[in-house]
């Protein structure tokens, strides 16, 4: 099976990716992709671009080389209220919202803590994914929480970086799919790729989902037309 859309990926305006949107949309273009969304970090991290970046990003043209763009960021959960570091106002006015948490600015840990922030953060209208959350230092309840993004509409994301650069969040985020399966939540599998040539390389997330049977049909990002569906249905309060 082949990703039709990557919705996860940084530009250089994250200073520890190398990529210009430009490049990443030729990219997905030439690697057959219909959709990209552009994830850049939340002001919260130290390697954020400014918050004007996010402001301004609606000079991107909806499509570039024919590739749909969508314009978004990976904001940071914040706290166990789940908080977000990007205002309401920009969160509005982008496409596409990644909630994430970092090392560097979630610095809760406690189990009933990182459970309180997704209960928080699955009842924010802009949140789309919900980012890379098999991270062990940030265990929670998984049923409970899954189950509530499932209730809410959210996707949860299937981060293959994580296979490369967060072994040790492996176990769970394959413990995470198997949940989404129980309880039929949609998924996005994505690269959170910091070059374009990386964009769509999820090769290790699929084999693990292949592992466990997983269906085809609530892989969102699999499907671009399904992808369209989900931003169509999703309930944002109007802008
Ligand atoms: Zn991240
Ligand atoms: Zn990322």
């Amino acid at each position: 099976m082949k990703l039709e859309a990557d919705l996860h990926v940084h530009t250089l305006a994250s200073s520890h990716a190398y990529s210009t949107i430009t490049e990443i949309a030729r990219w997905s273009a030439d690697i057959g992709l219909k959709a990209v969304a552009i994830t850049d970090h939340g002001s919260a991290m130290p390697d954020a671009p400014h918050i004007w970046h996010f402001q301004n990003l609606d000079t991107i043209p909806d499509h570039l080389f024919g590739v749909h763009i969508l314009r978004g960021v990976e904001a940071n959960v914040m706290d166990p209220k789940g908080s977000l570091d990007i205002e309401e106002w920009i969160l509005k006015k982008l496409d596409w919202v990644v909630a994430s948490m970092h090392k560097q600015t979630a610095l809760m840990t406690d189990p009933d803590e990182v459970t309180s922030a997704w209960m928080g953060i699955a009842e924010n209208p802009y949140v789309d994914v919900i980012g890379h959350m098999g991270l062990p230092r940030y265990a929670c309840d998984y049923d409970k929480v899954v189950r509530a993004f499932g209730e809410h509409g959210k996707l949860v994301e299937i981060n293959s970086h994580s296979f490369d650069v967060r072994k040790e969040a492996v176990p769970n985020c394959r413990k995470v799919a198997e949940l989404c399966m129980k309880y039929g939540v949609q998924i996005s599998v994505d690269s959170d790729a910091h070059f374009h040539m990386d964009v769509a390389k999820v090769d290790k997330a699929m084999a693990m989902l292949r592992e466990i049977d997983f269906p085809e049909e609530l892989i969102v990002n699999a499907s671009y037309e399904r992808l369209v569906k989900y931003l169509e249905n999703r309930n944002r309060p109007k802008a």
